[in-house]
């Protein structure tokens, strides 16, 4: 058996490559498809549910599937540089593959506003991060001219080569399933992944259509920055969920198209019902990812308790974990209960565990 090289390698022959393409790599994609047994009880859920957790990616994101062919392509273009506007998970990824493909990396994210676990890896890989005085929609029109202007190749997920990487998710969910989903939950920000994913499907299903059924696309954006749910843009977008606090996605047309040609939905869940997912989880499945990757289960649950499931039977449906919960480690440590203190003593401890 051919040992796994990442995804550019495996999915050759559905991505924009060439021989001549410079293959920058850390083995990203084929993540593992979990199925959620406990929680499918704990909700008294009829179907099957799975979570593709995409937490497993070399930096701790998806945002490696399409940084990948993005950093090759600029590579072979012969860029001597790349930048981004980032939430945090961009920047991290894009300063990482920069660091192996050699290349200067710029990262603008807004000011105070980022994970710790993400700008500690921009750090680390060596890329020029700059603070913006400004919100994500800010930074990511500024990139934009700066890569009009400058010899600097934008690698946001409006670089199409990022959909194109990040659309082999969907690949691999078909290939673990033998079919499609009948539903995926996903969380939206800007909304580059939602088009990446319904790419992908619409691809397979292309190929075989009998096998690949198109699944309904079911988006999340959290409620205080929801603006393809709101129906405008907002101008101080607002969550806990701090990689999907985008007030004015750049993907919004293409989120509408997979909303509406799938026949699923767009809607927002509270930083409540984020949290609680998020816990839920982690302690009902062991499975860690990072609040915005949790609206995709806080969107599952609510459509559940809405009675949107009622009629349905045997439905399989896939939840993206889009990011690694160790990315925000002060959410998690903010929402936990504080270990207990006891004396270095059996008797203290074997009391204080319940046993
Ligand atoms: C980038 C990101 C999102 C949002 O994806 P979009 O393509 O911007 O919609 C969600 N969750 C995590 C962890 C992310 O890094």
């Amino acid at each position: 058996m051919a040992a796994y090289k990442g995804l550019i390698e495996k999915y050759r022959n559905i991505l924009p490559v060439t021989e001549k393409t410079p293959v920058i790599s850390l083995n990203e994609g084929n993540t593992p498809l979990i199925a959620a047994k406990n929680l499918v009880k704990k909700l008294g859920f009829k179907g099957e549910i799975y979570f593709k957790f995409e937490g497993m990616n070399p930096t701790g994101s998806f945002k490696d599937r399409g940084m990948t062919l993005a950093v090759s392509k600029a590579v072979e273009e012969g860029s001597k540089a790349v930048i981004c506007a980032s939430t945090g998970n961009t920047s991290a990824s894009a300063a990482a593959y920069s660091a192996r493909a050699g290349i200067k990396c710029v990262v603008l994210i807004p000011e105070g506003k980022i994970a710790l676990g993400k700008l500690s890896q921009a750090v680390m890989h060596g890329a020029e991060v700059l603070a913006v005085d400004g919100n994500f929609d800010e930074a990511l029109n500024l990139v934009k001219e700066l890569s009009n202007k400058y010899p600097l190749t934008l690698v946001n997920s409006i670089n199409p080569f990022r959909i194109e990487g990040q659309k082999t998710a969907a690949y691999e969910i078909c290939e673990a399933l033998g079919r499609t989903p009948d539903y995926q939950f996903m969380p939206v920000g800007n909304a580059g992944n939602i088009t990446a994913y319904w790419k992908g499907y619409k691809e397979c299903y292309t190929s075989d259509s009998d096998r690949y059924p198109l699944p309904k696309m079911m988006g999340f954006q959290a409620a205080g920055s929801a603006p393809i749910v709101d129906g405008h843009p907002i101008t101080k977008p607002e969550t806990i969920a701090t990689a999907i606090r985008i007030g004015n996605p750049a993907s919004w047309k293409s989120a509408e198209e997979a909303r509406d040609e799938s026949g699923g939905v767009i809607d927002k869940v509270t930083d409540e019902e984020i949290l609680e997912a998020y816990k839920l989880i982690a302690a009902c499945e062991g499975v860690f990812c990072e609040p915005a990757s949790a609206s995709s289960l806080a969107g599952l649950i609510k459509y559940i308790k809405q009675g949107y499931f009622k009629n349905i039977k045997k439905v399989k449906v896939v939840c993206i974990l889009t990011g690694h919960g160790l990315k925000d480690p002060d959410t998690a440590v903010s929402n936990a209960v504080s270990p207990k203190k006891v004396k270095a003593d059996i008797k203290e401890i074997i009391a204080a565990i319940n046993l």
